[in-house]
């Protein structure tokens, strides 16, 4: 059985980040579909089994290095947006006591205390300078 298995595996691409996203979220899938019923029920249940099958296709793929920038390109996704988030989330905190907006000639975003009236900005990276309202 082993024997078997290590045979049929050989070559193949196997588990890998995207692959479990994948079969979790299909499974989560599955259950809401369970839940929800009716139309959007039987749309989410045919994304879960799509979903899955795309998942079982990956494991057996011997189509490596595509199957590698696939996974690639799900990691990227994922850490911009979990830095986007996080990101969201500080700003949030510190909407009281911060003001948050972009430098007009570059484009980085600057953080100045609020409640300072207007003050005169300098950008750190481009040493360009503005007036802001805080
Ligand atoms: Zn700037």
């Amino acid at each position: 059985m082993r024997k078997w298995l290590e045979n049929l595996m050989r070559g193949r691409y196997g588990v890998d980040h995207l692959g479990r996203f994948l079969t979790t979220s299909s499974l989560i899938l599955l259950f809401v579909s369970l839940i929800v019923g009716s139309t959007a029920g039987r749309l989410l249940w045919y994304l879960a089994i799509a979903s899955l099958v795309f998942a079982y296709y990956r494991v057996f793929s011997k189509n490596i290095s595509k199957r590698y920038r696939e996974n690639t390109q799900y990691l990227e996704l994922k850490n911009r947006l979990f830095s986007w988030h996080s990101k969201n989330v500080t700003r949030f905190k510190q909407r009281k006591t911060h003001r948050f907006f972009r430098c007009p000639n570059c484009g980085i975003t600057l953080r100045v205390p609020r409640g300072k009236g207007k003050i005169r900005v300098t950008c750190p990276r481009c040493k360009n300078r503005f007036v802001k309202k805080t």
